[in-house]
């Protein structure tokens, strides 16, 4: 059939009901839509049931560091396990765990603050400039480590360019450091510094208690000026004398 209409009316009718939303032509002739080959996309099956990821379980390192402590039955063996203990990051930046010098069942044990590079480097707590300051104090009253002395840190692994060591770290690995003084067995405890002060009698202010014997698990505890505050402050060294003949009139009378 010749359509009415000529092409330009035709085409502005189509674009007249496009703009209205029409997608389709109808034919002249009804489509029976039922009738046609099904060819809508299937529906897809639901995805199976997703299990929420379990969360991670939460460990609590001081707990682990007590369990682990508590089971090392020797000196040996407690190196072992603090060797194998994980949860520290301190240990992912330090080249090797330093564990103790000296003699092991000394009557005198020293607890230093942490490695520093020279210890790092060595496996051995005070070996730099600091610890041979500490070994000239130690010959001053007569002992030292190849005989009477044995020497450990509150922290086995060296600090990030000697930082401070953080009171999560000191907290996490005070379950070790109080193993070791009981497999270790020293008749007196000498605490270096602010950090030992802070890790075994829970006290800082070394300038206050510096000299004054204290008691820790169940042990006399003289805290004394590290030798590295020494090094920087050598007006210093005077008191620091006066401990160290505090510490020996005891060793003498005890
Ligand atoms: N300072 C410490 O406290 N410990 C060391 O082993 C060396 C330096």
């Amino acid at each position: 059939m010749e359509s009415a209409l000529d092409y330009h009316t035709a085409r502005a009718l189509l674009e007249w009901q496009a703009e209205l939303g029409v997608t389709d032509a109808i034919g002249d002739t009804p489509v029976d839509r039922y009738a046609l080959p099904d060819t809508a996309p299937k529906a897809k099956k639901p995805a199976a049931v997703q299990k929420t990821p379990e969360k991670p379980k939460q460990v609590d390192p001081t707990a682990v560091a007590e369990k682990a402590a508590r089971a090392a039955g020797s000196l040996p063996e407690l190196r072992a396990t603090m060797e194998a203990f994980d949860l520290c990051d301190l240990k992912r930046g330090a080249r090797q765990l330093v564990f103790a010098d000296g003699t092991p069942g000394a009557r005198v044990m020293i607890v230093g603050e942490a490695p520093g590079r020279d210890e790092d480097r060595e496996g051995k707590p005070f070996v730099g400039r600091a610890g041979q300051l500490l070994d000239r104090m130690l010959a001053a009253i007569e002992l030292n480590r190849a005989e009477s002395v044995y020497i450990t840190n509150v922290l086995p692994w060296r600090p990030p360019q000697n930082r401070d060591p953080k009171p999560e770290e000191i907290g996490m690995m005070k379950p070790f450091l109080e193993r070791h003084i009981a497999l270790a067995k020293p008749e007196v405890l000498v605490v270096m510094g602010n950090i030992s002060c802070q890790a075994v009698l829970g006290k800082r202010g070394i300038t206050r208690l510096r000299g004054k014997w204290d008691q820790a698990l169940n042990l006399p505890v003289i805290p004394m000026f590290h030798p590295a505050y020494l090094l920087r402050q050598p007006q210093m060294k005077r008191q620091a004398w006066a401990d160290l003949l505090e510490l020996k009139a005891r060793l003498e009378n005890g």
